[in-house]
């Protein structure tokens, strides 16, 4: 968007958006503007009757019969496939289970063991924590190797003949900067190491072509970008090829051959299934199913597009609108670079996030200084970014954020 944009121009955007029909998709709280979808997602109508399904009529009817008659077990490869449309990944490739951090550590685990003869781990150092905890924790325990750390911009630089495996976002929570997964894959595959990407600013939000752009192995979030409910399954990824030569530090029932023979010793089932641990959360599971299936009929050029479009849109606005209040851009100007959200850093993001927050626009606030804003293309409206700025205008105008209730920190930022 280039020259001075009016409420108008906005409306007009609004008004050829081929995706508007998709907000109806999901129950959003009169008056909010919700611009958070990337720590959590909203809740899609169709989970509601969905669960409620699956509680009164297949667990309160059929109980244990449901595993079999209501496809229970297949229910993390089932999602699993649905989420590889979206990662440009076969469906044999994807499952849904446990957690990030929980995926993080198996796929770690694995894939240290199968690389044992490399002495380091390459990790960036102001990735997303849980990523860097479960990294030296593995290492230490079970690998044995020693964790390197680098920036984001210079991770083709220190990779080399020593290097086992790979640990980066694919999309930095705080700042929004994208990697080029493609030429980091083929920087790894030339010196031998495996990369472990995590997409959990990414499914959903930005393309990806895990196939196409040579990825190994991945995870990614259920409850931001995809809609499926706090705390939901995560997903993983491992390319096709590198399954059966892969092994789960956690090797639950799950995860064997058959689980129901009962054996005493363990087999790995063959594919994507011998990541699996235990009795996946039906319930949760419902409810991920419900927010991945609100990608469903959604052409995904046409999705990316918005986002960037979003995004761009509320960089211009801010610079039209905010930039005597000292607000300065911390994301990626250029759209290839950036995922779906926008930061800015000031000295008082805190409470000026508190102040939006009141006022009915909720972004978030991540240490030390950032303001953040996702732009989900699902449901947000152009408006709501115009809406959004007016707003932050006025709470710095008015000097509204520099309310004493404003100033305290809560647990949750
Ligand atoms: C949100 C997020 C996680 C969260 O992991 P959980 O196990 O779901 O708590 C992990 N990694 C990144 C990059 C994230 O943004």
């Amino acid at each position: 968007m280039v020259g001075h944009v009016t409420r108008e121009d906005v409306l007009a955007m609004d008004a050829s958006d081929p995706l508007s029909a998709c907000r109806e998709r999901f129950h959003i709280p009169d008056g909010l503007i919700y611009l958070d979808g990337n720590s959590l997602g909203p809740l899609p109508k169709r989970t509601v009757k969905h669960l409620q399904m699956v509680v009164t009529d297949h667990w309160g009817e059929s109980l244990i019969g449901s595993w079999n008659d209501h496809d229970w077990m297949t229910l993390p490869a089932r999602i699993g496939a649905e989420i590889a449309l979206l990662l440009g990944a076969g469906a044999d490739e994807v499952i849904a289970c446990d957690s990030t951090s929980i995926n993080i550590y198996k796929l770690v685990h694995a894939a240290l063991a199968a690389r044992a003869d490399r002495s380091t781990l390459l990790v960036e150092a102001a990735g997303f924590p849980t990523d860097r905890y479960l990294v030296e924790s593995v290492c230490e325990q079970a690998g044995g190797q020693s964790v390197r750390t680098t920036e984001r911009s210079k991770i083709i630089d220190r990779m080399d003949e020593s290097t086992a495996l790979i640990v980066l976002t694919h999309v930095d929570y705080r700042t929004g900067h994208m990697l080029d997964m493609t030429e980091v894959n083929a920087a790894a595959r030339s010196v031998g190491a495996l990369v472990l990407w995590d997409l959990s600013h990414s499914a959903g939000a930005v393309p990806l072509d895990l196939g196409d752009c040579g990825a190994d192995l991945a995870v990614g979030c259920g409850y931001k970008y995809l809609n499926g409910g706090p705390g939901a399954p995560a997903f993983l990824y491992v390319r096709k090829e590198l399954q059966n030569s892969l092994q789960t530090p956690l090797p639950g029932w799950f995860g064997h051959a058959q689980p129901f023979a009962f054996e005493q010793n363990y087999v790995p089932a063959a594919g994507i299934d011998r990541f699996l641990c235990g009795t996946p959360p039906i319930l949760a599971m419902t409810a991920l199913e419900s927010g991945v299936e609100t990608f469903q009929c959604v052409e995904l050029p046409a999705l990316f597009a918005k986002s960037r479009a979003l995004c761009e849109l509320y960089i211009g606005l801010m610079e039209q609108r905010c930039s005597k209040f000292g607000f300065a851009l911390a994301s990626p100007r250029e759209a290839w670079q950036r995922g779906s959200q926008v930061s800015f850093a000031h000295e008082h993001s805190y409470a000026i996030c508190q102040a939006l927050i009141e006022r009915g626009v909720v972004g978030d606030f991540r240490a030390p200084d950032i303001l953040r804003m996702g732009f989900a293309p699902l449901y947000t409206r152009y408006i709501d970014v115009w809406d959004a700025v007016e707003t932050l205008h006025d709470v710095m105008q008015t000097t509204l954020w520099q309310e004493e209730r404003f100033q305290t920190r809560k647990a949750v930022t």
